[in-house]
């Protein structure tokens, strides 16, 4: 768990009962609610989807469907659960029939993400498929190239580990694509560990011996 300020935690909540009112995009007038994130507001762990279906439309909650249990059984494979992380998607409402994000319902929607980064403050984000991974890295590559390849990024003002994985959606029906996604997924604890280390110190924890104050004068070697 990360020393977010206790503020932010108060901050989050407030900022979920704002979006809730929403109205930035053409989905507000299909959805039945905003579907803000849920989680661990001060998770190390972030995850980010692509955007509310059906089953998270109808109950509020992330993850909430088939892709859900996947993403669950997948945590509990390294030891962890939904109460340990914090799970968010690009868009916060669901677009109608399941279909793909539009570019203008990403940019108005993306602000919402960025802030939630700021006030979780985790320091690895999980991107879940193509879409999360292409607004978060900032670039076009695509998941199938760059999953598993942690990277260095700027996310809410703050340095965090992006770490672009399989959606699990996508891996449900794959099997291939699910033992690269479970494979990816063992090193999330080491990838957590690596961010969370203290620095190393930068002067030796033990003073090396003292040198002597007069050189040894260096010794004669007999020439037989
Ligand atoms: N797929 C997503 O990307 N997000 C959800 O919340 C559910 C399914």
């Amino acid at each position: 768990m990360s020393a977010v300020r206790v503020e932010h935690v108060d901050e989050l909540a407030a900022y979920a009962e704002a979006t809730a009112a929403c109205t930035r995009c053409r989905l507000a007038q299909g959805r039945t609610q905003v579907v803000f994130g849920a989680g661990n507001p001060r998770a190390d762990l972030l995850f980010v989807g692509e955007a509310p279906g059906f089953h998270e439309d109808k109950q509020g909650l992330p993850f909430v469907g088939q892709a859900g249990k996947l993403l669950e059984k997948l945590l509990a494979g390294i030891g962890m659960t939904r109460q340990d992380v914090y799970i968010a998607n690009v868009l916060k409402c669901r677009p109608p029939g399941n279909r793909d994000p539009q570019p203008d319902e990403i940019e108005a929607c993306e602000s919402h993400l960025f802030r939630q980064i700021e006030l979780i403050e985790p320091t690895v984000v999980a991107t879940l498929g193509n879409f999360a991974t292409k607004l978060l890295s900032g670039k076009p590559t695509g998941i199938t190239r760059v999953h598993g390849q942690e990277q260095e990024a700027t996310l809410g003002g703050r340095r965090v580990l992006l770490y672009p994985l399989y959606h699990p959606a996508a891996a449900l029906y794959t099997p291939a694509m699910l033992k690269v996604l479970e494979s990816d997924f063992a090193r999330i604890p080491q990838l957590l560990d690596s961010v969370l280390a203290p620095p190393a110190p930068a002067v030796p924890a033990f003073a090396p011996e003292p040198r002597p104050l007069v050189e040894a004068q260096p010794v004669q070697l007999g020439l037989f």
